[in-house]
């Protein structure tokens, strides 16, 4: 796992990935559409940093703060993982300051718990400012130099406003949006240290579990059957120790309360809604439909 937290900038070395998992080797053996699929160039940054091919990710997680990817789709983060896909996590920002987080290397340290738990093959911390993050042109060439050095096949993201909460999660659907087209622009290196551009296949959007199961807005939702990772995510959110205290015991039971309302609408035990920014085209209508039962 590579984490790169409040004290590290650049991408990381080629030398200090890590072999994949013996869990993703594993399952690579078995149906794993991304198994032997890495194929994509070697790609440097200005510094001559190289991101190998076999070291890509399939599918790339974007937050505002750290806890946001957990609550709103770590069960999906968590099965992707086991099924053997090499998932990355990126947040925003920091998320501080916060009433009971001491400093933000305090939240970082749960963030790379909470990581772990999940299984991710990378997390970062882009540094961009809590509570005051704007869609601008610098913070959308930040994350797009993430999609241009990991080439993630999917991208996922804030699918709406969230009115009560942080507006930090609007703006970050919004820098998300275009990270996902900047990333893929020709003859605007200049812009992106040099990283090749990448085309994102597919970009879906996520909720936090607190809000209503349909993402409203959009017409075409899929649901992700997390009946095996439900308490990994919900062990992934206990992480952040200084977020959720015993005096919020309470969210805990909401969020597994709306994964298994979210699953029984989908007739599977526990589930996380997504939308899908086109329509999800499927040959095999039969086993797609058959394949969570
Ligand atoms: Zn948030």
């Amino acid at each position: 796992m590579i984490f790169i937290g409040p004290n590290d900038t650049g991408f990381p070395l080629a030398s200090s990935f890590p072999e994949p998992s013996a869990l993703a080797a594993g399952d690579a053996s078995n149906d794993n559409p991304s198994a032997g699929k890495s194929k994509t160039e070697a790609n440097t940054d200005g510094s001559g940093v190289k991101s190998p091919p076999e070291n890509r990710l399939d599918i790339l997680f974007v937050g505002a703060h750290p806890d946001d990817l957990e609550i709103a789709c770590g069960g999906t983060i968590h099965s992707l993982v086991k099924q053997g896909y090499r998932v990355g996590m990126v947040d925003l920002t920091d998320g501080e300051p916060t009433p009971a987080s001491p400093a933000p290397e305090v939240r970082w340290a749960e963030a790379k718990a909470a990581g772990e738990v999940l299984g991710v093959a990378y997390r970062r911390l882009l540094h961009l400012p809590n509570r005051r993050l704007m869609d601008g042109f610098e913070e959308r060439v930040a994350l797009a130099k993430e999609f241009r050095f990991w080439r993630p096949s999917m991208v996922v993201g804030f699918g709406n406003k969230t009115p009560m909460a942080s507006p930090d999660h609007y703006q970050a659907m919004q820098i998300t949006d275009a990270a996902v087209f900047y990333s893929r622009l020709t003859k605007w290196d200049e812009h992106f240290d040099g990283l090749m551009p990448h085309s994102i296949s597919h970009q879906l959007y996520f909720k936090l579990a607190f809000e209503p199961v349909a993402i409203a807005g959009f017409d075409s939702l899929v649901t992700v059957d997390i009946t095996d990772s439900l308490e990994a995510k919900l062990a992934s959110i206990a992480c952040y120790k200084t977020q959720f205290p015993p005096a919020k015991a309470h969210v805990f039971e909401r969020v597994r309360g709306l994964a298994i309302a979210a699953g029984a609408a989908a007739n599977v035990r526990a589930g996380e809604v997504f939308a899908t920014t086109r329509p999800v085209a499927v040959k095999d209508l039969v086993k797609h439909c058959n394949q969570s039962r």
